[in-house]
């Protein structure tokens, strides 16, 4: 089941209808999300986000850890673009807590700032001045 979102400035003009996620018939995104979360498993082994994460992952022999790599809203912290991104994260659950471990993005637009995942309030891309009105959400499939 995909989500989505309908943002409205209450300033100017700006309005962006946004589609997370993949429906239950989206075989291609589903496959693309497979297929990310298996490179992302595969990097970290490599040690490209260092010694820690790696020997995270190297003591998972139980198959615990999932790897996600959904798309989610991001907004970057520096020039506020908003876009669909995917996620990087890696999620463990036991009975007693949870564990989740993000990676941030860097913005592909500014190229300086981290995208932060779907923020509370989402500043306006366009004016840059006031929070976006979150007008309309559901579900689809
Ligand atoms: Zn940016
Ligand atoms: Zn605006």
């Amino acid at each position: 089941m995909g989500r989505f979102y309908e943002y409205k400035c209450p300033k100017c003009n700006f309005s962006k209808e946004m589609h997370v996620g993949g429906g239950f018939f989206s075989k291609k995104y589903w496959e693309e999300t497979e297929q990310q979360e298996k490179e992302l498993r595969a990097k970290i082994s490599e040690g490209k986000y260092g010694d820690y994460v790696r020997k995270l992952v190297e003591c998972d022999t139980g198959n615990k850890l999932r790897f996600i790599c959904n798309t989610d809203v991001f907004q970057c912290e520096k020039c506020f673009g908003l876009m669909i991104e995917r996620k990087r994260e890696i999620f463990y659950d036991t009975d007693d807590y949870e564990m989740v471990i993000e990676f941030k993005k860097t913005c592909p637009e500014c190229k300086g700032g981290k995208l932060r995942k779907h923020p509370e309030s989402i500043r306006c891309p366009e004016c840059k001045e006031v929070p976006l009105k979150l007008e309309k959400f559901g579900s689809w499939d």
